[in-house]
């Protein structure tokens, strides 16, 4: 049995989810799959949720927007059978419980991170009551089981949840197989399980991948397939690099690299759950179901040139903070991580030295992030600095912290093309090196380390 995630980029519209049904028909009996929520629609969620809380009458255009996005969708893939009456009737009654959340927050006038949670819960939940009903008015028999009825329990943590594995198990167990030895095609809704205290409760934006390796552990699946609309990673983003290659292998330590500071195919918390059953996960195209895909295993292949991609995150800004001795005087690094943790400040990445600390974070939480520590008391720095013109750059391959010559290949790369490095942090991952530089030198940077690892090299 393997386990089988869907991802909302290939849930866009009717054509692209009828595609989806048919690869399900061929390849979907006795499978279990995980979906996202249909594209955009978890954005329309959240947005609806500031929306609401500043003007009830939007509520209504909300929820007839959501259903009418359902709606058409259904009537243009389900005919000649009651599955459309019975998707109405499930649809009618989860946009009922929107509705009232809505009102909820509304009349409460705050969105409390349980509200949130709940609220962006119901994508998910939408999508698997339509793809059982559409499925099975094609003969297939399929089900729809919701997390808070099989039992996958999470630690309770709203917005950033981590399942646990030992509960689920057991309750996935018990509640799953016999479906699954039945031949149903199984729909679980991704992004978000239950707490001990029957919290919803999501694993954060983009979580159902970590769903989907959570449900691949607890059932003992043979393997985890993700199903998105590329064909898997590559050396480098094809819009930037047009001569990139496909990885075809990859290890669980290089995926979670890439996915963390760039490469936007998978979660990063995907591989936590999978490395003690070293189960593997395999990407494939939708679009081009009988192409390789790449696989990720407890162990890749090193090739002889180490490094296997270039990627890069815009989304980032530097916070500087300094005074003298800053890097060596203890507590100053706990009381500005636990304050901007509590503005719900997500910190990338740290980079230290004796008279400065450089926080990298998110573009958006930078101005805020600044302002919340200028009006920390007592003070213990000086100068705050906000830098938010910079990318960063990683290059990931197992065995390069241990290879010599790669940093020196890799920022001769960047000096050969004028382009000056901000800031470097290497050693803290034994597969990847990532530094900073300028916006406007990305596209250089990126193309002149890829040409200098996979091909001839150039500068742009
Ligand atoms: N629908 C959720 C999101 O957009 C979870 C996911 O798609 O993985 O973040
Ligand atoms: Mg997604």
């Amino acid at each position: 049995m393997k386990v089988i995630k869907i991802g909302g980029g290939s849930l866009k519209d009717s054509e692209t989810i009828e595609h989806i049904f048919d690869l399900i028909a061929t390849r979907g009996q006795g499978n279990i799959f995980v979906l996202s929520a249909l594209n955009g629609v978890t954005d329309a969620l959240i947005q609806g949720m500031s929306a609401a809380l500043a003007d009830e009458n939007t509520i209504t255009e909300i929820i007839g927007d959501l259903r009418s996005r359902h709606t058409l969708v259904a009537r243009q893939l389900i005919s000649n059978c009651d599955g459309l009456e019975v998707f109405g009737r499930d649809l009618d009654k989860s946009l009922g419980e929107l509705d009232r959340l809505y009102y909820g927050l509304n009349f409460t006038r705050e969105v409390t991170p349980r509200m949130r949670d709940m609220i962006s819960s119901y994508g998910e939940r939408f999508a698997v009551e339509l793809f059982a009903s559409a499925l099975r008015c094609r003969g297939i028999n399929a089900a729809y089981r919701m997390p808070e009825e099989i039992g996958l329990y999470t630690d309770g943590k709203f917005g950033d949840a981590t399942a646990n594995l030992r509960k689920t198990t057991n309750n996935l167990q018990r509640n799953l197989a016999p479906l699954v030895d039945e031949g149903t095609a199984l729909f679980i809704p991704g992004f978000f399980g239950i707490s001990e205290t029957g919290d919803i409760t999501t694993f954060g934006r983009g979580g159902s991948d970590y769903s989907a390796a959570v449900v691949a552990v607890a059932m003992k699946a043979e393997t985890l397939e993700i199903w998105k609309d590329v064909d898997g990673f590559m050396s480098a983003d094809p819009k930037f690099v047009p001569e990139a290659q496909l990885i075809p292998v990859l290890s669980y330590e290089e995926a979670a690299e890439l996915s963390y500071f760039g490469a936007k195919i998978l979660h990063p918390r995907t591989v936590e759950p999978l490395r003690r059953n070293k189960l593997n996960i395999s990407i494939k195209n939708t679009l081009n179901p009988e192409g390789p895909g790449s696989l990720i295993t407890a162990k890749s292949p090193r090739p002889e040139k180490v490094i296997k991609s270039v990627t890069y995150d815009t989304d980032i800004g530097i916070l500087k903070i300094h005074a003298s001795g800053v890097g060596a005087r203890p507590g100053i690094l706990a009381q500005v991580a636990g304050r901007l943790t509590e503005s719900g400040i997500n910190i990338k990445s740290v980079v230290t030295s004796q008279t400065c600390i450089s926080l990298l974070l998110a573009h958006n939480d930078l101005e805020t992030g600044r302002e919340v520590l200028n009006s920390l008391r007592p003070r213990s720095y000086g100068r705050l600095e906000k830098v938010d013109d910079v990318a960063l750059v990683s290059i990931v391959g197992e065995g390069l912290a241990k290879r010599k010559g790669i940093a020196a290949r890799c920022f001769a790369a960047v000096a050969g093309c004028n382009v000056n490095v901000e800031m470097i942090s290497f050693g803290p991952s034994r597969v990847a090196l990532y530094f900073l530089v300028r916006t406007k030198d990305l596209h250089s940077a990126v193309n002149a380390i890829h040409s200098t690892f996979f091909s001839v090299p150039r500068c742009e």
